[in-house]
C-alpha cells in the first residue's frame, strides 16, 4: 500500500513539534500532488448523429441476403390485398417484401413474437437496415404473419421453384418424418364436453352483463378491453364445443378439449411426457436436406401422413418423388400398397412378423389349440390344393379374403370327421364346424418390398434416415425454437410452421448457394 510521506516525518519527530510539523509537511504534500483530471459521462445531452443506414450491417450478413432472397420472388398476391390506394386517404401500407424479410430474420434468430420485433426494429442494425429506421408496430407484424394463407402457401412453391431452378432440389429421394411440437395452450386447460357448455353459459352471461354496463363505470379503453376479452373465450368455446362433434364424427375416444387452442391433441413426448401439441409432418428433400413440403396434423401417430405427403408434394411440385424412405411409425400394408401404385420406391424397416406371431398364439390358447394341434403342424399339398391335418384327414378351400396386405386362403375340415376325431379336444375344442386353417400369401407389393429391404443397397439408404430427416426437424427446434407455437387454432398453426419451414430454407440456400458466391466474389482476382 502506498503511503503518506507525512507518516514518515511524524514517526521520527518530537510530539511537540508534531502538530507544526504535520502542517507543514501536510501544505509541501498538497503542493506536489498533482490533480488529476477525469473524463466523465454526460448522460443528460442529446446527441445528433448521422447514421448511414447502409452501413449498419456488415456486406455478408444474413439479413442482406434474405432481403436479396425475398426480391427474387414475385410478391403479387400480397400487393393485391393492400387497402392502402394511392390517392385516398390513410397511410401507405408496408411493403411485403419488407414484412417477409423481416419475419424470415426474426425466425432464423429464434424470434417469433411480433411485440419483440417491433422492439428489434428500434435499436438492433439488422432490423433498423431492414425497416430503414423505420418502426413497424407488432400489431401490423403479427397482423401479416397469418392474414395471407394462400399467399405465403404460393410463396412456399416459388422457394421450391427457385430452389429446383439452381439443383438443389431434385426430387430423387425424400424422408418423410414427423415431430410433435407443442401448442399454445396448457394440459391442465383441458375440459370435458359438459365442463365446456357450463363455461360457455358463463362466458354468454358476462358478455351480455358487458353489455348493459353502464358506459360512466369503465373507461371506453377498459370496456373495449373486457368485452374483446369476453368475447374471444365465448368464441373460443364454441370451438371447442364444435371439436366434440368433429371428434364424434371421426369416432374419437378423445373425451377433453382445451378451451385456450381447442384443435390442439394431447400427444406423447420426446421425453416420455404428454402435452397439447400438434404433429408437424415434413419432406425433406435428400439432395441438400431442403423441406419440399409441411402440413400440421392433428394426429399423433404417423401412418396416415405419407400418402396426403405424397399427394401435397405432387401437387407443389408436379411431379412425385422416385423414392421414399421413412421410419417403421409409417409402414403398413396400405402405404407399401398405395406407394407401389405410385411407381414410388418405399424404403423402410420391413414389417416384422411378431404381432403376427403374438395374435396367433393369443388366438390359439383362446380356442384351446394345442401346440401339437397348430398351423405349422398341417402340410399343404399344392397338387391337390389342400392340407392334411396330424391325424391325416384333409383340409379344403373354403374361401379367400384380403386383410393387412396379404390374400388369405381358408381351407376347412369336415364336420364329421373332426367330431369323429379322438384328437379334437386338442386341435378344436370349441368349434362346432370343424377345424379350419389360412394360407398367407403377401400382396405383391408387400412380398416385393419384403425383398428390397433384404437388401444391402436399401439398407444402406435406409441408414442414412435420420441424419437427413431429423436434422431439419432439429434445427426448427433449436436453431429457430420452434418448441412451441405462438400462435393457436390448426389454421394459424400451420402457417407458423411454413414461415419456419420457409426460414430454414432461405437459410440452406445461404449456406449452399449466397455465402460461397459472395465469398468467391471477395477473393483477389
Ligand atoms: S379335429 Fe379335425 S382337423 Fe383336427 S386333427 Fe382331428 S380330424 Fe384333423
Amino acid at each position: 500500500m502506498r503511503r503518506n510521506p507525512l507518516d514518515y516525518v511524524i514517526a521520527g519527530a518530537d510530539v511537540g513539534h508534531r502538530s507544526s510539523l504535520a502542517s507543514e509537511v501536510t501544505s509541501m504534500a498538497d503542493e506536489q500532488e498533482p490533480v488529476r483530471r477525469l473524463h466523465t459521462v454526460d448522460r443528460a445531452q442529446s446527441l445528433l448523429r448521422p447514421v448511414v443506414v447502409e452501413e449498419l450491417i456488415a456486406e455478408d450478413h444474413p439479413a442482406r441476403a434474405i432481403w436479396e432472397f425475398v426480391g427474387q420472388l414475385d410478391l403479387s398476391p400480397y400487393v393485391e390485398q393492400v387497402r392502402s390506394l394511392e390517392g385516398a386517404a390513410g397511410r401507405p401500407a408496408f411493403e411485403p417484401r419488407l414484412l417477409i424479410s423481416l419475419w424470415v430474420y426474426s425466425y432464423s434468430r429464434g424470434v417469433s413474437l411480433a411485440r419483440e420485433i417491433e422492439r428489434l426494429c428500434g435499436h438492433d442494425p439488422a432490423y433498423q437496415w431492414l425497416t430503414g429506421m423505420e418502426s413497424i408496430s407488432a400489431h401490423t407484424l403479427s397482423d401479416f404473419r397469418v392474414r395471407h394463407r394462400e399467399a405465403l402457401e404460393e410463396l412456399f412453391v416459388q422457394v421450391l421453384g427457385l430452389l429446383s431452378a439452381e439443383g438443389l432440389i431434385t426430387l430423387e429421394r425424400v424422408m418423410q418424418d414427423g415431430t410433435r411440437v407443442r401448442a399454445s395452450a396448457a394440459p391442465s386447460g383441458f375440459r370435458t364436453r359438459a365442463r365446456i357448455k357450463g363455461c360457455l353459459k358463463q362466458a354468454r352471461q358476462l358478455v351480455a352483463e358487458l353489455r348493459a354496463l353502464a358506459d360512466e363505470e369503465l373507461t371506453l379503453r377498459m370496456r373495449r378491453a373486457r368485452k374483446r376479452a369476453a368475447h374471444e373465450r365465448q368464441e373460443r368455446l364454441t370451438a371447442a364445443l364444435k371439436q366434440f362433434d368433429e371428434l364424434k364424427a371421426a369416432k374419437s375416444r378423445v373425451e377433453r378439449v382445451s378451451t385456450t387452442d381447442p384443435e390442439a391433441r394431447i400427444m406423447k413426448q420426446a421425453d416420455g411426457g404428454s402435452a397439447p401439441s400438434y404433429n408437424v409432418q415434413l419432406t425433406t428433400d435428400a439432395a441438400h436436406g431442403l423441406v419440399v413440403g409441411v402440413d400440421v396434423v392433428q394426429s399423433g401417430s404417423d401412418y396416415r401422413q405419407l400418402t396426403p405427403a405424397v399427394d401435397r408434394l405432387e401437387q407443389q411440385v408436379g411431379s412425385a418423388p422416385a423414392q421414399v424412405v421413412v421410419d417403421g411409425g409409417y409402414i403398413s400394408s396400405r402405404n407399401i400398397v398405395a406407394m407401389a401404385d405410385r411407381g414410388i420406391e418405399l424404403i423402410g424397416p420391413g414389417p416384422t412378423d411378431r404381432a403376427a406371431d403374438a395374435n396367433r398364439t393369443n388366438a390359439y390358447r383362446h380356442h384351446g389349440v394345442q401346440p401339437e394341434y397348430q398351423v405349422e403342424k398341417f402340410r399343404y399339398e399344392a397338387a391337390t390344393d389342400t392340407f392334411v391335418c396330424p391325424q391325416g384327414k384333409q383340409l379344403r378351400y373354403d374361401a379367400k379374403y384380403e386383410i393387412s396386405g396379404a390374400m388369405r386362403y381358408r381351407y376347412k375340415a369336415s364336420q364329421a370327421e373332426c367330431d369323429a376325431c379322438p384328437a379334437k379336444q386338442f386341435c378344436c375344442p370349441r368349434s362346432r364346424r370343424g377345424r379350419s386353417i389360412e394360407r398367407v400369401e403377401p400382396l405383391p407389393a408387400i412380398a416385393a418390398f419384403r425383398a428390397r429391404m433384404q437388401s444391402d443397397e436399401a439398407r444402406a439408404i435406409y441408414r442414412t434416415r435420420s441424419q437427413v430427416a431429423e436434422f431439419p426437424n432439429l434445427w426448427l427446434k433449436e436453431k429457430l425454437r420452434l418448441r412451441q407455437f405462438r400462435v393457436r387454432r390448426l389454421a394459424k398453426v400451420r402457417m407458423e410452421a411454413l414461415w419456419a419451414v420457409l426460414t430454414y430454407n432461405i437459410q440452406q440456400w445461404i449456406r449452399l448457394r449466397w455465402r460461397p458466391q459472395w465469398l468467391a466474389s471477395q477473393a483477389p482476382a
